[in-house]
């Protein structure tokens, strides 16, 4: 029998998900370029279901059913440029390569436009989840045309992970919108673990709580509206003890966060876009600061606050801090979503917010109880301008608003870095403002390069002769 789907690239995420695949009763075609990762896989995992190895691409290709569905699963940038010019040729019109790397959604539209000319369907496929996520059920984001999805969907939707029966998976909008919101997923990834960082930061260098409380702090607020798999997974990496040393795990690993590169793409096209990710930004800035040991063994020396600081009060800490982490999460996931508005509008993507929150809320890094409420807000017959202002966000940081600026308050009173908590609080103010100093910005541009002004009572472009008499001239 033909397969219906065949998989190459058999490193941990290829051959999971073809595990996956298998185990749910699909026959799988099997191939990587270098033929020991195949066999292995047959060896150890063959008899979960029906795999097809193939040594060559031909023999692959030749082992899918019509129109033929080719999953690949390689190392992001120029190793996918060579897996797509060794199998593109080997394909016919219908056939679809379904790119389910961490690739640049750029690369992704660049790699559609050329294979739509020779009428193969290139899905750019967002995976997330992590290698048990590949296995178990991932959160599954492809792009692509809607043709390919019909013959796609099922089979993706078959192996995504489910909540409520409804599986993490749906199809986001033409070619690189997969990979677009895949990326901003990430992005929201690393800013919700530096609001979680600095929570457990605040509360150790606060209360000097030890690693093992805040294990249990964590696993406590595991339990309430912050329930989240990365609140569940700092619980344990808190708990752990290192075995060779008997002292906290956390005490022995190097505090130098490192980056693969998709936190800092999020970045770079918010920018472009000129949306304000600034959650997403102090996170990657955070990273880049910690892995910078010159710079840091150069600074170490600059004073802090004058001891002793008066220390937070202990329980009611607790509390602010979680409230704070609570208000700052909502802004760093309303900044994502405003990147994806952002993204599908530039491209014509018609992203549904409220599809990819569903997809989210399973399968993926980020999946929390949180992802319903904002599924539930883009569900309003308004979509709201913001996630903050949406009814149940609003109140949310209307609670929180006295811990949030306490704890922000106490940061800087402590010397304890809390950039994702500060710039949260700064945005949620500076968009709830009545006046921004951007008047006075304006005033400094018009004085030094004439660059003109609006006024707030009168329609028109002015300008001042700051060098001459200060009358002002209509521009
Ligand atoms: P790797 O990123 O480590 O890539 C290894 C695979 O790429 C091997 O199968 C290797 O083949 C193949 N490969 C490398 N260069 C070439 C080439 N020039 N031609 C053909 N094949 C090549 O594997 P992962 O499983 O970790 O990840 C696969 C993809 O999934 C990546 O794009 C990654 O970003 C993405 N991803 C990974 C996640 C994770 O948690 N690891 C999560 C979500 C997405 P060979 O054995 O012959 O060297």
């Amino acid at each position: 029998t033909l397969a219906r789907i065949g998989v190459t690239g058999l490193a941990v995420m290829g051959a999971n998900l073809a595990r996956n695949l298998a185990r749910h009763g699909h026959v799988v075609a099997v191939h990587n370029r270098s033929g020991s990762r195949t066999r292995a896989l047959i060896e150890e995992h063959g008899h979960e279901g029906a795999f097809v190895a193939c040594e060559t691409p031909e023999e692959f290709v030749a082992a899918l059913e019509r129109p033929r569905r080719v999953l690949v699963m390689v190392k992001a940038g120029a190793p996918t440029d060579a897996v797509i010019e060794r199998f593109a040729p080997l394909l016919e019109p219908g056939d679809m390569l379904v790119d389910g790397g961490n690739a640049h959604f750029l690369d992704t539209r660049r790699r559609e436009a050329a294979l739509r000319e020779r009428g193969v369907h290139f899905v750019g496929c967002g995976v997330s989840g992590g290698e048990e996520g590949a296995l178990l059920g991932p959160s599954i984001m492809p792009g692509g045309s809607a043709e390919s999805y019909a013959a796609l969907g099922p089979l993706l939707e078959d192996i995504a992970a489910k909540v409520d029966g409804v599986p993490c998976c749906t199809h986001i909008g033409p070619d690189g919108a997969g990979h677009f919101v895949k990326m901003v997923h990430n992005g929201i990834e690393y800013a919700d673990m530096q609001l979680i960082a600095e929570a457990y930061d605040l509360l150790r260098q606060g209360l000097g709580m030890s690693p093992a409380e805040l294990a249990g702090v964590f696993a406590e607020w595991n339990r309430g509206e912050l329930s989240s798999y990365l609140i569940e997974i700092t619980a344990e990496v808190l708990r752990q003890v290192d075995a060779a040393t008997g002292r906290p795990f956390v005490d022995v690993v190097a505090d130098r966060a490192e980056q693969k590169g998709t936190g800092r793409w999020t970045v770079q096209i918010a920018l472009d876009l000129g949306v304000p990710v600034s959650g997403i930004a102090e996170a990657v800035f955070a990273r880049s600061v910690s892995g910078d040991a010159g710079l840091r063994e150069a600074a170490r020396g600059l004073p802090g606050p004058p001891a002793p600081v008066a220390g937070p009060a202990g329980e009611g800490f607790v509390e602010d801090v979680r409230r704070a982490l609570y208000a700052s999460k909502i802004v760093a996931y309303a900044q994502g979503f405003d990147q994806i508005r952002a993204g599908s509008a530039e491209y014509g993507w018609a992203v549904d917010p409220g599809a990819l929150a569903t997809i989210w809320r399973g399968g993926c890094i980020i999946r929390a109880v949180f992802l319903d409420r904002i599924r539930e807000a883009y569900a309003a017959a308004e979509q709201p301008a913001t996630l903050l202002v949406a009814p149940y966000f609003a109140e949310a940081l209307a609670l929180a608003q006295r811990s949030w600026r306490r704890v922000v308050a106490a940061a800087a009173e402590l010397g304890v870095p809390a950039p994702g908590f500060s710039s949260a609080l700064a945005y949620y103010d500076a968009l709830r403002a009545e006046r921004l100093p951007a008047a006075l910005i304006q005033g400094q541009r018009d004085f030094f390069g004439a660059h003109t002004y609006r006024r707030v009572d009168r329609e028109g472009v002015f300008h001042t002769l700051w060098s001459g008499d200060r009358t002002e001239v209509e521009g």
